[in-house]
């Protein structure tokens, strides 16, 4: 097969895929989870039940707080302790739902049976309620509402719908667990958002070094035999699974500065997302679980994990499950090693959107200290983006916004191809990270006052 990948930039880190053979195992439940009311891109959601509540999997607990938001579901049956504020993983507060797990006990209307159904019978707006309905986000990092990416603005016109099966970033194996024990169900859900979609084109693109996820994806495709799907082979290289780099590698067109997917006719939808909205539609069970790896590199093979956990599960419930917190971790990182979060708080709890808790040891986490720019232009030649990232990091440290957004600091997919390609070890990330914030939060107020 000819292989795709995009056109500029990029890095090649080693995948360090160490739990690639672990199979998903169910997370037993927890005694108390705290479910987050902002866990998705938009507006934080509203709680819908009131403290002595007892609620039941699956149960709406908290409704959109605006157009961009989305419904939370209670991961559990049990008693609603406390509405309140508490630390995510960052160490920022949000309001979070308690609940003391009694039992477990569904909705009545969610069908747990393992059968496969194949057959879509909802039209368009049905199958966009009841995305919505379930509370389904985009599972490649974003959390964007799924109901409404699939809702394109009148005039623009899907061509071509790209299922993300690159997991790009180094140790994450969720999506590569899923394609491997669930193929027909991630097709069945491509199959139902090319529908929505009007019927495009749709491509999923796996990287080349998942051989065995192309072979099963490949072999649901066949047997299912939806027209108009196929599996695109992409060459491993670091951030394939950007969204831009994705439509670059397989539709070989370009997003523009501030511009959406579906500008050039793309919209991109992770395998994660693709399960979700199978679930969603053909099982009618809302978004309450995901698959999250537990994995690092100095740690033995049996403390390597893919957990089925329910959302809102505390992260330290799940690092004592995993064995516990691993003698050699300097540092504890949820999603990536070149894009993740250092985890600031274990007491804080899973979202949606959780991916992995990867421990690092000392040796993967040590940052040399930096030393001056030697303008040797590497970080520009590893930007993805076209950007001069020595350029951003000698605007931020002047503090100077207007030369931020000129040279597109808020096209910065914040990848860390540059802090991971400089010899200086200048943290490069870091200052951009920051100054792209300041750069957004101006072009908002700037675009609320028109
Ligand atoms: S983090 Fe931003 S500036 Fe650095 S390489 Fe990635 S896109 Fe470019
Ligand atoms: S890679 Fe580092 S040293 Fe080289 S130009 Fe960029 S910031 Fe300067």
């Amino acid at each position: 097969m000819n292989k795709l990948t995009f056109s500029i930039g990029g890095v090649h880190p080693h995948d360090s895929k160490l739990a690639r053979e672990c199979k998903i195992e169910t997370l037993p439940l927890p005694q108390t989870v705290y479910v987050s009311m902002s866990q998705h891109l938009g507006a934080p959601a509203k709680p819908l039940v009131n403290v002595g509540d007892f609620v039941k999997v699956g149960q709406v607990i908290a409704e959109p707080g605006g157009f961009i938001s989305a419904f939370v579901h209670s991961p559990v049956s049990g008693t609603v302790k406390s509405i309140a504020p508490r630390k995510d993983l960052a160490g920022n507060f949000q309001t979070h739902v308690e609940i003391a797990v009694e039992g477990d006990v569904w909705m009545e209307d969610i069908d747990r049976s393992k059968t496969l159904v194949k057959e879509i019978t909802m039209d368009k707006e049905a199958i966009l309620e009841r995305i919505k309905a379930c509370g389904v986000v985009g599972l490649g990092g974003a959390t964007f509402p799924t109901h409404v990416k699939l809702n394109p603005a009148p005039g623009k016109v899907a061509e071509c719908l790209i299922i993300n099966g690159t997991e790009c970033e180094p140790f994450l194996t969720s999506d590569y667990r899923i394609m491997i024990e669930s193929p027909k169900e991630i097709i069945v859900g491509a199959a139902i958002m090319q529908k929505v979609l009007g019927g495009c084109r749709c491509v999923v693109g796996i990287e080349e070094n998942k051989p065995e996820a192309i072979k099963t994806m490949s072999a649901a495709i066949k047997e299912l035999g939806y027209p108009g799907i196929e599996v695109k082979v992409l060459k491993k290289r670091y951030p394939q699974g950007g969204e831009k780099q994705l439509i670059d590698a397989v539709m070989h067109r370009q997003v523009r500065s501030g511009g959406l997917p579906i500008d050039v006719g793309a919209v991109v939808q992770n395998t994660g997302t693709s399960l979700a909205v199978y679930e969603a539609v053909q099982k009618n069970k809302p978004l309450f679980t995901n698959v999250l790896t537990v994995t690092g590199d100095s740690i033995p093979v049996g403390m390597q994990h893919n957990y089925l956990f329910r959302i809102g599960t505390p992260l330290s419930f799940i690092v004592e499950q995993a064995g516990g917190l691993p003698e050699h971790a300097a540092k504890i990182i949820s999603g990536g090693p070149m894009m993740g979060k250092a985890i600031a708080n274990l007491e804080a709890t899973t979202v949606k959107g959780s991916s992995s808790i990867l421990y690092l040891s000392e040796e993967k986490t040590i940052r040399q200290s930096a030393s001056n720019c030697i303008r040797c232009g590497r970080c520009a030649d590893a930007c993805p983006m076209g950007l001069e990232p020595f350029l951003l990091y000698r605007l931020t440290k002047a503090a100077d916004m207007e030369g931020l957004e000129q040279n597109a600091v808020q096209d910065c997919i914040e990848c860390g191809c540059c802090l991971y390609s400089c010899p200086a070890n200048i943290p490069l990330l870091d200052y951009i990270r920051q100054s792209k914030a300041q750069v957004m939060g101006i072009i908002r107020s700037r675009n609320v006052k028109k």
